[in-house]
């Protein structure tokens, strides 16, 4: 650096250096590497509109793919846990909430965060979730991901309801709690059952809260990808409130029931 700049002059210039050199290295990222759509990789082209600009920017979302995606009325987006109510269940009035049918591009984009650890594919989902919750004016303490048992998380390397709850826990601004409930028993893969009496046994106690955690009168809030049977769910809800919670709902993002 020439001796005529003072050494103030001389941070600045370099300060501003800096600052036109990792402008030019993103333009390059961005020209070598330039966003696509999460759901049909094709790349993403500039919006005019608003509303088209927000989630080809925000959700990296082309226009094709927004107008197609499935997702569900207001009214269809809450269900019921269970697809088969029982007499003598302990969370009778269980709810889940819904934001798409289990319909494509969704179906592929869940596969993808489930098997090819996508977290921005998870972020792009969990954008949706927490807009139907958001409309739903609910309140929740904690969030917490349905935990995998550590055999398969080792195995996949991460739990895909994680890459959907984190988001979404910080966009909703609410704790996001993983450590509040484990999967304390192996069990078979759910998907393997087609039946939900055997999905309900498959699961049974698979679920635990360690005893460093108080959850009395907790209001919690279970996240996970899919829901068929809505077994999963229940279980580790009938878990927590085992445990003290006062409240647990259920969020996932895609389910074929109505
Ligand atoms: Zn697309």
């Amino acid at each position: 650096m020439p001796a005529f700049y003072s050494q103030s002059e001389s941070s600045e210039i370099s300060d501003s250096l800096e600052e036109v050199q990792v402008g030019m290295v993103s333009r390059l990222c961005a020209a070598l590497f330039p966003p696509v759509c999460v759901f049909c990789g094709r790349i993403l082209l500039k919006e005019k509109d608003d509303a088209a600009a927000f989630f080809s920017k925000k959700l990296q979302i082309c226009r094709n793919c927004l107008a197609i995606l499935p997702l569900r009325f207001p009214e269809e987006r809450r269900i019921s846990c269970l697809s088969n109510p029982y007499e003598g269940d302990s969370a009778p009035d269980m709810q889940v909430l819904v934001p798409f049918r289990y319909e494509d591009p969704i179906v592929q984009a869940l596969r993808a965060v489930k098997f090819h650890d996508a977290p921005y594919i998870g972020i792009t989902l969990s954008f949706f979730m927490s807009e139907a919750l958001l409309a739903e004016a609910s309140h929740f303490d904690a969030v917490i991901p349905v935990p995998l048992s550590s055999q398969r998380r080792k195995k996949r390397g991460y739990n895909q309801a994680e890459l959907l709850a984190e988001p979404l826990a910080r966009r909703m601004n609410v704790p996001y709690v993983p450590a509040f409930l484990i999967r304390s028993r192996h069990t078979r893969q759910q998907s393997r059952f087609s039946d939900p009496i055997l999905r309900s046994v498959n699961i049974c106690d698979a679920f635990s809260v360690p005893d460093e955690f108080d959850l009395e009168g907790l209001s919690i809030l279970l996240v996970d990808d899919v829901t068929t049977t809505g077994s999963t769910l229940h279980e580790a809800a009938v878990t927590l409130y085992r445990k003290g919670a006062g409240y647990v709902a259920g969020i996932v993002a895609a389910s074929g029931r109505m």
